[in-house]
């Protein structure tokens, strides 16, 4: 393996960047750019300790740093690796590199250091994902979710299922082999049938999971809908502590969508504040309503907001029924006000009722609840292990599907063989999430993703 070279800090002013080294030789490549203040030589340090001195490209540029060295299989990558820490600047980090690069180093590619660690039998392909995942999480959730992928645990829970279906398929495999055997134990329908069921039930509920998990990473796309003038702008504001709707006592006064991503709790909501839903003759305003059915039609989570100091109307109830199947939370808004509104026919309707002030900012930690509650992130355990990305979940969907088909034709009496060309298809999934059996092709589109450095 080459030795490969990168900056692994960002690229802005910071205290310290580091430059980072791996391959074979590169400790003996860090002499020629590094020097040990005390004249030692970082090839004979015995490593993971800090080497006080200077980096420099052979010119008049030198830059104070600190070199630390790791010795293979006892690193990131399972090389030897060091890493240089300068000063932040960028343009210190970049004369770093070259020195390193002008002394026979590669520039790494995306993701190289973490392909390394993989192809040396440090990480799970669905553990590299995690690093990813660890680097780019914004919320606590998504953080402790990368953690528990990163420690393996989503990797248990796979290996577990897929163990329950190989030991499934091997058992079937002997007894269609050798059905005279005495010792090979009878597999029977019922015995099948809950195997596949119990499998295919955690199957679901890591896609379940994994979808829920999908909010935390990309954000709950929200639609705030309603009549005009009864707060929709004043709730968006107080929900984005900023004035970026348009607020007036003249209804219709929201035209377009205004989109914002604001985070309550652990949850980013994608939230739209849209043109107030009623009949209207105004070409302008009726785009603007066209646009906000079709929003509402779209989004994962509806807050319908309603003027409590006044009786619902049928540009109310048209809204109200429409919601019906859509995960609604019904917001009471003006709540400081003497209330009119029939509340009974709203809660018939829509699961959840909250009321506020949105003038007054009250209301918004039962609201905030009352999202998490919607959305299912309340019951969320982000450290069970769950499927981080779209390709882990594509993997659990297409062993989900085989798994129900082998359910489905040992329910119907097919041969058993048959059914376990379905139950390999589930391992094959399975193994590919994780990595073992994953083709170049997939963990060349995994790496493909990562950034430069890591
Ligand atoms: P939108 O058309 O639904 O976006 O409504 P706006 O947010 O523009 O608000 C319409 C009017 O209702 C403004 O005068 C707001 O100040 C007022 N308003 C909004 N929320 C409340 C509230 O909770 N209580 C009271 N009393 N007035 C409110």
């Amino acid at each position: 393996m080459s030795i490969i070279a990168s900056i692994a800090t960002g690229q802005a002013v910071g205290g310290i960047g580091i430059v980072r080294l791996s391959g074979e030789g590169c400790i003996d490549l860090a002499d020629r750019v590094f020097a040990c203040a005390s004249g030692n030589k970082l090839s004979d340090s015995a490593g993971y300790r800090a080497h006080y001195g200077s980096v420099s490209d052979g010119s008049e540029w030198q830059d104070e740093a600190v070199a630390i060295v790791y010795r293979a299989p006892k690193s990131y990558t399972g090389e030897d690796v060091v890493e240089l820490c300068c000063h932040g600047g960028p343009a210190v980090t970049r004369m770093a590199l070259r020195a390193c690069i002008e002394q026979g180093a590669q520039p790494a590619a995306p993701g190289e250091y973490t392909r390394r660690a993989f192809e040396n039998g440090k990480l799970s392909l669905a553990q590299a994902e995690a690093v990813m995942s660890i680097i780019s999480a914004e919320g606590r959730q998504a953080a402790l979710a990368a953690q528990a992928a990163h420690d393996g645990r989503l990797n248990r829970r796979i290996d577990a299922i897929a163990q329950q279906l190989i030991d499934l398929s091997v058992r079937i495999a002997a007894w269609c082999d050798y059905p005279d055997e005495e010792e090979i134990p009878e597999v029977t329908d019922k015995q099948l049938t809950d195997g596949l069921s119990d499998v295919l039930n955690q199957l679901v509920t890591l896609r379940r999971e994994g979808e829920t998990g999908k909010l935390l990473r990309e954000g709950v796309d929200t639609v705030i809908c309603g009549k005009p003038n009864v707060g929709k702008s004043t709730l968006m504001n107080l929900l984005s502590g900023c004035e970026r709707s348009i607020v007036t006592d003249i209804p219709g006064t929201t035209r377009d969508v205004v989109e914002e991503q604001i985070r309550l709790d652990d949850c980013v909501l994608r939230i739209s504040d849209t043109a107030g839903l009623h009949d209207t003759s105004d070409q302008v305003e009726k785009i603007g309503v066209e646009r906000t059915w079709r929003r509402l039609s779209e989004c994962a989570l509806v807050l319908a907001v309603f003027d409590g100091s006044k009786e619902l109307d049928d540009d109310d109830r048209k809204l109200i029924d429409s919601l019906s199947d859509k995960p609604t939370i019904a917001v009471v808004n003006k709540s400081d006000q003497q209330q009119k509104i029939d509340i009974e026919y709203i809660s018939n309707k829509i699961q959840h009722t909250v009321y506020t002030s949105a003038l007054k900012g009250d209301g918004l930690a039962q609201l905030t609840a009352a999202i998490m509650d919607v959305t299912q992130l309340a019951g969320l355990d982000p450290s069970a292990g769950m499927i981080i990305n779209e390709r882990q979940c594509d993997c659990v969907r297409r062993a989900a599907e085989a798994v129900e088909e082998a359910l489905n034709a040992a329910c119907a009496g097919v041969t058993f063989d048959a059914v376990g060309v379905s139950i390999q298809y589930a391992i094959d999934c399975l193994l590919e999430l994780t990595g073992e059996r994953a083709s170049d092709r997939i963990v060349d589109g995994v790496f493909a993703q990562f950034c430069v450095g890591k």
